[in-house]
């Protein structure tokens, strides 16, 4: 049997580079695509509670949701598929998800859903406007080939980066730390009233050898392991310190 492979994003079921690498896994596995309706870049873990989710079919097998990224790997792993996705792919993302940009990215969230669902998720992003979509499409098709072939344990979580610059090395890397223009601009509403928009751009990243952000800025694609303990189990080991007026239970 062909693996099934779940396929999403958060920039929404426009996005040509969702169809781009739909296309290209389905000549080798079977696959869903539920996407949001909508751009939904920086969702993060989002999920609705409290209001109903509508799910347009647009092509057999690829559908919109009405929903988050998060949303979409739910209903697609728990009602739509027929069988356990053997692999839930998020992207690829137009953007890279960097360093802490995994805590913000409904990329990566989508990928972590498929982890926690008791999958294997793979986020995929690749340069902002890439000139070479084709080539970063080639290099994430033979990703998720490996990553199929593999048959990881159920929760393995790899966040992808394809540097613009279209060449084929990769290199296993940790998170690094990406530089914003941590901004909030204060403007005036034509009501007079004011309103504010948050979110600088990029400046750049610190220096560490090993990092996501290096491996980007040599050129090179990006595969970081991801953790969903997010436990810092030494400070279980050795606590940091101990509240006067309570016992240690
Ligand atoms: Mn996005």
């Amino acid at each position: 049997m062909r693996p099934l492979v779940l396929i999403t994003n958060d920039d929404g079921i426009l996005s040509p580079h969702l169809h781009a690498m739909a296309d290209a896994i389905a000549a080798e596995a079977e696959v869903l695509v539920v996407a949001p309706e909508r751009q939904r870049s920086a969702a993060s873990h989002a999920i609705t509670l409290h209001k109903p989710l509508r799910l347009h079919t647009v092509s057999p097998q690829r559908h919109s949701l009405s929903g988050t990224p998060v949303d979409c790997v739910y209903l697609g792993v728990m009602k739509l598929a027929t069988r356990m996705p053997d692999l839930v792919v998020s992207g690829i993302n137009d953007g890279y998800n960097l360093g802490s940009d995994v805590f913000y990215s409904g990329t990566v969230a989508g990928a972590v859903e498929g982890g926690l669902r008791g999958t294997v998720g793979v986020a995929l992003s690749m340069a902002p406007r890439a000139q070479h979509p084709d080539a970063a499409v080639a290099a994430c098709l033979a990703i998720v080939r490996a990553t199929l072939a593999a048959r990881l344990p159920a929760g393995t979580v790899l966040n992808v980066n394809v540097p613009g610059t279209g060449g084929a090395r990769y290199r296993w890397t940790t998170l690094g730390r990406r530089r914003y223009e941590d901004d909030v601009a204060e403007r005036v509403d034509p009501r007079g009233r004011p309103y504010y928009w948050i979110g600088g751009g990029a400046s750049g990243h610190d220096q560490r050898p090993g990092s996501d952000c290096d491996a980007i800025a040599e050129g090179v694609i990006s595969v970081s392991p991801l953790h969903l303990d997010l436990t810092a189990h030494a400070a279980v080991a050795a606590p940091p310190f101990a509240v006067t007026g309570l016992d240690l239970g």
